[in-house]
């Protein structure tokens, strides 16, 4: 006889999440991703987004996509390694290479599996990998898929991971050039410096750095000034600020040439659509020559920044489009995020395991697309929050998405 599905384990486990202020809840958008959506029949005014420029609905991204679709058609039909790959996919790749400095790039369908190629490739058993403890929990799940030693050290700590590194190996180094939910920058200058005193790669995910840091948006590296050659493995995905889907990997001829041989991520999956990738050739030549969106967005972190110290609300210390205000308990996450949608403003509430226990959140995400006058309306919105923080729990493993 079959066995019996454990449904009611499975119900059990669903209503303690319920019961921790832990569930998950989906919503449906009724519009395109832009600041003001409708969602599940409401009007707001949205700050969730990582569409960090502004590009995900612009006319020219959305034309780009529709003449792709009727040059190529919809789906690519095949994996990269079969028939899949288009000339379309090939002069994308082509143009990130220029973009970011570096012999080649290799496309991938998402960042998660980006993360998981490039890191299952490269280390097996024997290895040991370094990564920041709240770096994505892609770049985590990747350290358990190739089955190596994974340590983490303190958050952007490269102090503390050069005195780990005193008696212990190191394969590879991973971190977030920005960290997704904190904004912050990794200390790249540092871990280049301890990768190459421990023999190590050094792979950089920059999902939140590329479009908006860096002169054209070349991202964290270009923040600090360090050369391509000092970070041999860069991560970049294209559904954030350049507003399309799908992911990237730049590095050697050699490096790229490896993971089309063996990262089973890359070879084993549908290659993403020819269309998308001629939409992103537009949306990268907009993000690049368009550094007004940059300027702007960066008068709106200031702008939000300033009205929330004056306010006196306690927004991390971030430079970047990512502007988390930490609210301690997940209950006290989503009462904020509730009354805010009550004055029509949407700020997603994140919670553990996606960031540390009593470290829950509202994580307010600007735009270019945004102008001062709805930065000033969430600043309203949030003066009117009780806001006083529920005291921290101990912290625990997270898995930052
Ligand atoms: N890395 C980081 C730092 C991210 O924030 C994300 C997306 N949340 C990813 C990787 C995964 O990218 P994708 O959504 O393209 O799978």
């Amino acid at each position: 006889m079959p066995a019996k599905p454990r449904i009611a384990e499975l119900e059990a486990a669903l209503a303690r999440l319920r019961r921790r202020h832990a569930e998950r809840r989906r919503r449906v958008l009724e519009t395109p991703q832009q600041p003001c959506v409708r969602l599940d029949g409401r009007a707001l005014l949205s700050f969730c987004s990582n569409d960090y420029l502004g590009l995900a609905n612009h006319p020219e991204v959305v034309a780009a996509l529709r003449d792709g679709a009727t040059r190529w058609g919809v789906g690519s039909g095949a994996a990269h390694l079969v028939t899949g790959h288009s000339a379309a996919h090939a002069a994308l790749e082509e143009e990130l290479a220029g973009f970011t400095g570096r012999d080649r790039a290799l496309l991938f369908s998402t960042g998660y599996m980006a993360n998981l190629g490039v890191i299952a490739t490269l280390c097996g058993r024997d290895d040991t990998i370094w990564q920041d403890r709240l770096n994505h929990a892609s770049l985590l799940d990747a350290a358990v898929l190739a089955r190596g030693r994974l340590r983490r050290y303190p958050h952007a700590d490269a102090g503390a991971l050069a005195r780990q590194l005193a008696d212990q190996t190191a394969t590879l180094i991973a971190t977030d050039g920005v960290f997704s939910m904190d904004g912050d920058l990794a200390p790249l200058p540092e871990l280049a410096a301890l990768a190459e005193r421990a023999g190590a790669w050094l792979l950089v995910d920059d999902a939140h750095g590329l479009g908006v840091l860096g002169e054209e948006g070349r991202g964290t590296l270009a923040h600090y000034g360090l050369d391509a050659e000092r970070v041999p493995l860069l991560m970049g995905t294209l559904g954030k600020a350049f507003g399309t889907c799908g992911a990237f990997v730049a590095g050697s001829e050699t490096l790229i040439e490896t993971l089309i041989q063996r990262a089973r991520s890359y070879i084993y999956t549908t290659a993403m659509p020819p269309a998308l990738a001629e939409a992103t050739r537009v949306s990268l030549a907009i993000a690049r020559r368009e550094g007004w969106r940059r300027t702007h967005l960066q008068i709106l972190i200031k702008r939000l920044r300033s009205g929330a110290n004056q306010l006196g609300l306690p927004l991390s210390d971030s430079p970047t489009a990512i502007q988390p205000l930490i609210a301690g308990s997940s209950e006290q996450a989503l009462r904020w995020a509730a009354e805010l949608e009550t004055r029509g403003i949407l700020v997603t509430a994140i919670r553990p395991p996606t960031v540390p226990a009593g470290k829950a959140r509202l994580r307010i995400c600007l735009s270019a697309a945004h102008t001062e006058a709805m930065v000033d309306r969430l600043l309203e919105a949030l003066s009117e929050l009780p806001l006083e923080p529920s005291p921290p729990a101990p912290s625990s493993t997270t898995d930052s998405a």
